[in-house]
C-alpha cells in the first residue's frame, strides 16, 4: 500500500557507450554536451550497476535500495515475491552506429549455462563469459522517430531469393536446402580468409554505390566500411544482414524480441524495456567475444515475419503494447489539455516525458520533457497537461 500516494522524481543514469549519438538524449533531458560525448543509453530502474535516484526531500535515493528498505511499499508484495527485485529495466536508446547481432536465452538455458560457467570457474567478467546472471532478456521497444533494425530470419521464399540473387551466395543453396541451421552454421563457422573471399566484392560493391536504401543490405555494408578500413577480417555478421529481415519502424510502432529470436538495431532512436539480464550470444558487426556453438544452441532456425506492434488502445490516451511475458509492460500515453488521465498503479510504474509537460493532480508535482518518476503499487494519480504531452510507462503485468 502507498497511504500517502507518494510519486517519486527519479534521475535516470546515462551510458556514455562509443555507439551512441550526440545529441538526441542531451535534448531530451535538455543538457548540454560540450565535450562531444556519446549519449548512448539513459537507464531508468534499479540495476544495482546503474540505479536510478529518487528525489527525497533534499536528498537523493538509489531507487534499488529505497525498494530493499521497504519492498511490499515501493514492489508490492506479488512482484517481490516472483521477481525478489524489480523485474524491468527502461532506457531510451540513440543508436548512431550499429549494435551486435545477439541473441538471449530463454530463462531455463540461462540458469543451465549460467550454472555451468560458474561449475567451470570462467570470471564473470571475462570476456569469453556468455551467461551474466540466471534470467532470460526479452526486450520490447517502441520506436520515437524511424527506426532501423535486424529482427529474425527472413521467410524461406524471400531467402532463397536473396540466395539465388546474390551470386557469391549461389554455394549456399544446398545448405539452405538443409534449412535454416545448416545455413547459419556453414556460415558462421567458413575460415575467416574464405569469409574475405566471399565478402569483399560484396564490400566493393556497397562501396561504389551511392543511392543505396536503408531496406537494402548494401546500406548497411557502406555504413559499416565507411571509415576506409582495410578489407581483411571482414565481419560475418555481413551474412545476417542479408539472412535476417530488416524493418522499418515509425515513431509509436513497437516490436517485441524473445528468445531465440536474433536481431540487431540498426539507427534510430527508441525507448526499451527488458528483464534484468546480461546475457547476451553474439553473432556478428562486433569485435566481441562470438561463441558459435553457443550461439547455435539457443537461436531461432525459423523465417518470421516480424510482427510490428501498432499498439492496443486504452482509455484516456494510452495505447497498450501487449508482450508475451510476465516481467515487464510497456504502455505510450498521449495527454490531451483536456483529458485527465486517472489510475491506479496495479505495481511498480516508472513514467518518463518524451514531450511536452505535465502536472500530477493528487500530489502536486510539475515533469518536463526528459523527466522521469517512479509511482509505487496501490498509487492512486491524475495527470493532466496544458500543452499536451507524450510519455511512456513501464510496469509489471498483473
Ligand atoms: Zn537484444
Amino acid at each position: 500500500m502507498n497511504p500517502t500516494n507518494e510519486i517519486l522524481k527519479l534521475r535516470g543514469k546515462v551510458q556514455h557507450y562509443a555507439w551512441g549519438g550526440f545529441d538526441y538524449i542531451p535534448a531530451l533531458l535538455q543538457v548540454d554536451n560540450p565535450e562531444h560525448k556519446p549519449y548512448a543509453e539513459y537507464w531508468m530502474g534499479a540495476h544495482p550497476g546503474a540505479p536510478s535516484l529518487v528525489q527525497r526531500g533534499a536528498d537523493e535515493v538509489p531507487l534499488n535500495t529505497l525498494i530493499a528498505s521497504d519492498p511490499a511499499t515501493y514492489l508490492g508484495q506479488e512482484v517481490y515475491d516472483d521477481f525478489g527485485e524489480l523485474p524491468y529495466l527502461f532506457k531510451v536508446l540513440d543508436v548512431r552506429e550499429m549494435l551486435s547481432i545477439q541473441v538471449h536465452p530463454t530463462r531455463e538455458e540461462a540458469i543451465k549455462g549460467f550454472d555451468a560457467e560458474e561449475a567451470a570457474a570462467i570470471p564473470i567478467n571475462a570476456a569469453d563469459r556468455n551467461y551474466k546472471d540466471r534470467n532470460h532478456k526479452p526486450e520490447v521497444m517502441v520506436a520515437l522517430g524511424e527506426f532501423w533494425l535486424l529482427h529474425g530470419f527472413k521467410t524461406r521464399d524471400k531467402l532463397l531469393k536473396v540466395l539465388n540473387e546474390v551470386e557469391a551466395f549461389h554455394f549456399l543453396i544446398p545448405d539452405f536446402g538443409e534449412g535454416y541451421y545448416q545455413l547459419y552454421k556453414t556460415v558462421m563457422e567458413l575460415p575467416q580468409e574464405q569469409v574475405d573471399e566471399i565478402l569483399r566484392p560484396l564490400v566493393q560493391q556497397a562501396l561504389a554505390n551511392d543511392d543505396t536504401l536503408p531496406g537494402q543490405p548494401a546500406y548497411w555494408i557502406r555504413k559499416l566500411y565507411s571509415t576506409g578500413q582495410e578489407l581483411t577480417n571482414i565481419d560475418r555478421g555481413i551474412f545476417s544482414i542479408y539472412f535476417f529481415n530488416i524493418v522499418q519502424l515509425q515513431a509509436g510502432e513497437a516490436i517485441f524480441q524473445g528468445a531465440g529470436v536474433p536481431h540487431a538495431y540498426l539507427q534510430g532512436q527508441n525507448i526499451e524495456l527488458m528483464a534484468n539480464s546480461d546475457n547476451v550470444l553474439r553473432g556478428g558487426l562486433t569485435p566481441k567475444h562470438i561463441d558459435v556453438p553457443e550461439l547455435l544452441k539457443h537461436t531461432l532456425f525459423e523465417g518470421i515475419e516480424p510482427n510490428v506492434l501498432k499498439g492496443e488502445v486504452l482509455s484516456g490516451g494510452e495505447v497498450n503494447y501487449p508482450c508475451p511475458v510476465s516481467d515487464f509492460a510497456i504502455s505510450k500515453i498521449d495527454l490531451l489539455p483536456e483529458l485527465r488521465h486517472t489510475a491506479t498503479s496495479n505495481s511498480a510504474e516508472i513514467f518518463i516525458v518524451t514531450e511536452g509537460e505535465l502536472r500530477t493532480v493528487n500530489v502536486y508535482h510539475r515533469f518536463k520533457k526528459g523527466d522521469c518518476f517512479f509511482v509505487p503499487p496501490a498509487t492512486s494519480y491524475e495527470l493532466e497537461t496544458t500543452s499536451g504531452c507524450t510519455l511512456f510507462k513501464a510496469f509489471v503485468p498483473a
